[in-house]
């Protein structure tokens, strides 16, 4: 078992246990769930628009290689930099190298997963340079320390009467828990922020190949400032994010809003394509795109599973996954979490490494139901589980189960013989209880939950007494 799986089933028990955190979440879900619905009625037809955004995202990503050529040439033509990153090292080093260069001492950063991948926050403080995250949910968990709980609202698990303290106990003048005193409260300390900085930092939700723009989305207003006031602006982007066309926007903004916060699209959307030029009033000096790989390349060339690299980031699959609903998104201990993360991170990051993600999944399909661009989410999850097994990566012992299982099942003698021991190992263990017996781990099951009665008889039986045959 590795390091990080040892780490996540330590803290899914602890959050599995957390009944405040539950509550929490669930009030979000539930108002999210019901946003969600009233934004797809609001479509002609929402299956339509799921099929449309699923067409554009593969055209993208089959066609990788000469979208993001044709989106570097565009960006080059209006004086823009482009810079590709093998990996999260060669792209941390670019921004310090720029940063080092150009005296900056402070960066305003709008919500980027990742940067939150390349961990740029850690790399620029280290140098000594202030990092202000200004979308309110990541400057609230900024100032806890933590990483975003979710892709799209980073600070789900909190209330407002917690993140009241927290702002009184770090910004002071905060008199209330009431919202909007809070939201004033964090404006003001950003406000000063965002004329201070030398650097804006931002993501892009896509990357237009055919104008050479990237198109960002958010409901602050933040990610527009820190395109637009700063000296220098640089989006960190993942590959995967281009887009044909500018008129794809026209299907895919409405739908990434409609799934990611239910809205019928979100309040600014932002096309930014290249410095300030001759006679304009506004825009940076300088603008970079850092085109970030790591790991990216090795899904793409994966035929069977390129298809996790059409993912928009809008959330949905986390909200709708009853894992991710019971442990929360700090439990994985990854920068992306839920079902898409359970895909994509032992891709990017290494299966031996992360193979336990895709396994704590139900299975249900709820992600691949919700899903805007139709990505067969639990089925990829099956695949990186028979990727463990191919590489054997699994126990020992769970091999061997499994093999008797397999011999069990082909023999209806054998089954039924296993299924008279069953029912006697757990009737013997109910009645001397699990403890120092080979059904030990079972108490982790019915330490939270009543165990289910054991039949007298099997199904067999059962069917034969009253059926007959
Ligand atoms: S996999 Fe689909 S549902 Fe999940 S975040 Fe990506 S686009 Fe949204």
């Amino acid at each position: 078992m590795s390091a990080a799986s040892r780490q996540f089933f330590r803290d899914a028990a602890a959050k599995s246990a957390d009944g405040e955190l539950h509550q929490i979440v669930r009030r979000g879900v539930d108002s999210y769930d019901a946003a969600v619905l009233r934004g797809q009625a609001r479509f002609v037809d929402w299956e339509a628009a799921r099929r449309r955004c699923h067409e554009i995202r593969r055209e993208a990503i089959d066609h990788l290689d000469r979208y993001l050529l044709e989106f570097e040439r565009r960006v080059k033509e209006r004086g823009g930099r482009v810079f590709w990153a093998e990996t999260a090292e060669a792209a941390t080093s670019y921004v310090l190298d720029l940063a080092t260069r150009a005296c900056v001492r402070t960066v305003v950063k709008s919500k980027s997963m990742v940067a939150e991948e390349i961990h740029l926050n850690d790399a620029l403080e280290g140098r000594g340079i202030k990092v202000w995250e200004t979308d309110l949910g990541e400057f609230i968990v900024q100032l806890r320390h933590e990483p975003p709980f979710h892709i799209v609202t980073p600070a789900m698990h909190l209330t407002r009467e917690q993140i009241g303290d927290l702002f009184r106990e770090k910004l002071g003048g905060v008199e209330t828990d009431d919202p909007p005193s809070l939201v004033a409260v964090a404006r003001r300390a950003l406000r000063r922020a965002f004329f201070s900085a030398e650097m804006g930092i931002t993501g892009a939700n896509f990357l237009v190949a055919d104008s050479g723009m990237i198109a960002i989305t958010s409901n602050e207003g933040n990610a527009r400032l820190c395109a637009s006031l700063p000296r220098i602006q640089v989006a960190i982007v993942g590959i995967e994010k281009v887009i044909p066309r500018l008129e794809d926007l026209a299907i895919l903004w409405p739908v990434l809003a409609t799934a990611g916060t239910g809205q019928p699209i979100t309040c600014y959307n932002t096309l930014v394509g290249g410095p300030r030029a001759p006679g304009e009033t506004d825009g940076p000096e300088e603008f970079h795109v850092v085109l970030l790989d790591n790991g990216r390349t090795r899904l793409l060339a994966d035929r069977e599973q390129r298809e996790a690299l059409h993912c928009i980031r809008c959330g949905a699959c986390l909200n709708s996954c009853p894992v991710f609903r019971t442990v929360g998104g700090h439990a994985y201990g990854t920068v992306y979490s839920g079902p898409i993360g359970g895909v994509i991170t032992p891709h990017l990051a290494g299966l031996r490494e992360f193979q336990h993600l895709s396994y704590a999944s139900s299975l249900c399909g709820a992600c691949t139901e919700v899903c805007p661009v139709k990505i067969d989410l639990h089925r990829h999850l099956l695949q990186n589980r028979r990727n463990a097994v191919d590489e054997t990566l699994r126990p020992r012992s769970e091999r061997i189960a499994f093999r008797l299982w397999r011999w069990a099942m082909l023999d209806a003698g054998r089954f039924r013989l296993y299924g008279w021991a069953a029912r006697m190992a757990l009737r013997l263990a109910y009645r001397v209880g699990f403890e120092g017996t080979a059904l030990d781990p079972a108490r982790a099951w019915t330490k939270d939950r009543a165990a289910p009665p054991i039949p007298r008889h099997s199904f067999r039986a059962i069917w034969r007494k009253t059926h007959g045959v």
